[in-house]
């Protein structure tokens, strides 16, 4: 019963991995589930694959290592997403089946290991057609996939791109065809087949659903809309996904009545910054056994009705709950919902606790 802990709802990951399996299948389109934020944990990894995904994918060699070593996978790929550092080019031979690339300085060193560990190590080239974040730029994209051709330890499978991370910028028929026309033009001029047109992440996925995709788009790498059914480009829920798969559970530690404006004369609070307290009078005020030292305060969703996040520091969260309609003690638990960023560091924080509910829902399911 140790708190905070995330209780993590399997039925739900599992229902909201179909809807955006279901909705890609029709334009015949796979999905990778990527479970970064909540640092590969297996069972969230099962429910994405009891719902269908073709496979996982970590932004961390680690990760995906953890996920070799522990889960049956015969048969599925493990797709690694962060470029590889020069550094663990080995690990990734050894523990993902493809990875993402841009840099030849690197897929060379790759080559040169999977030559050694007897191995081809697929790679799927990142284009950069906006955002600014990962990936070659188109004009040089002919150029490097020649010097690619000479390796021969190195599939080359597919071209792939990130939208929406760093610049925002979101998928259009304009950059969506940009890749489709440069797969073309490999496939003409090297001979080539390339399987994959690794179109996005999340954030394609609302066009998807308005008006679909272009055909040739193959694959999509989907993390935030299945853990916790945000349409990641207004954050508005995404249809046919629940938003609560995941939630917080922090324990009051404090329950008063307190004047709602501080007394005394101000300067910044403990993270330098001038706090501006619009309430006045009296007010019911909950402190949490919970800080930013475990998690990302700003993204924490009260689920309860006349709750209210006032703020927080390294230790406490403060909670007006004047307006909640129900007892509360000293000991008793809050609930919250979380946004990426509050669910990524909940999940790798190791101050808080993990829960599963309905865990018996995978049981069952072959993984696979
Ligand atoms: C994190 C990541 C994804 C998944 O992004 P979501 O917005 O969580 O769906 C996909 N591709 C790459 C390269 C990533 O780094």
């Amino acid at each position: 019963m140790s708190n905070p802990k995330v209780e993590i709802n399997i039925r739900k990951l599992i229902a909201n991995t179909k809807t955006i399996v279901d909705l890609a299948k029709n334009e015949s389109i796979e999905v990778m589930g990527v479970g970064k934020a909540v640092c590969a944990d297996l069972e969230v990894a099962k429910a994405m694959l009891a719902g269908g995904v073709k496979g996982l994918a970590d932004s961390r060699i680690e990760n995906l290592e953890y996920l070799r070593k522990n889960l049956d996978l015969s048969g599925l790929e493990l797709m690694l997403l962060r470029i590889p550092m020069l550094s663990e080019v080995s690990k990734v031979v050894k523990y993902a089946d493809i990875s993402l690339n841009s840099e030849i300085k690197i897929i060379k060193a790759l080559d040169k290991e999977a030559k050694k560990a007897n191995k081809r190590h697929k790679i799927i080239l990142m284009v950069d057609v906006g955002d600014r974040r990962e990936g070659i730029m188109p004009e040089n994209v002919i150029s490097v996939v020649d010097r690619i051709t000479n390796l021969s330890n190195i599939e080359l499978v597919g071209l792939g791109t990130n939208l929406a991370c760093f610049g925002g910028v979101l998928p259009s028929d304009k950059n969506m065809q940009l890749l489709i026309d440069l797969t073309d033009r490999i496939n003409n001029k090297f001979g080539l087949n390339l399987k994959h047109i690794s179109g996005g992440n999340s954030s394609s996925l609302p066009r998807l659903k308005e008006k679909g995709l272009p055909d040739s788009i193959t694959q999509l790498r989907v993390g935030e809309t299945i853990l916790i059914g945000s349409n990641v480009i207004n954050r508005e829920p995404f249809p046919g996904t629940c938003q609560d798969a995941f939630l917080l559970r922090a324990e009051i530690v404090e329950l008063k009545d307190k004047p709602a404006q501080p007394e005394g004369a101000r300067g910044q609070n403990a993270f330098g910054e001038e706090s501006i307290i619009t309430k006045t009078g009296i007010r019911k005020r909950a402190i949490l056994g919970i800080g930013r030292q475990d998690i990302d305060i700003d993204g924490l969703i009260p689920i309860d009705k006349g709750v209210e996040v006032e703020g927080g520091s390294s230790d406490h969260l403060i909670v007006d709950v004047t307006d909640f309609d129900k007892s509360l003690a000293v000991g008793d638990t809050l609930k919250f919902k979380l946004n990426y960023s509050s669910l990524l560091s909940a999940m790798t924080s190791q101050y808080v606790d993990i829960t599963y509910h309905n865990l018996n829902q995978v049981a069952n399911r072959k993984v696979g």
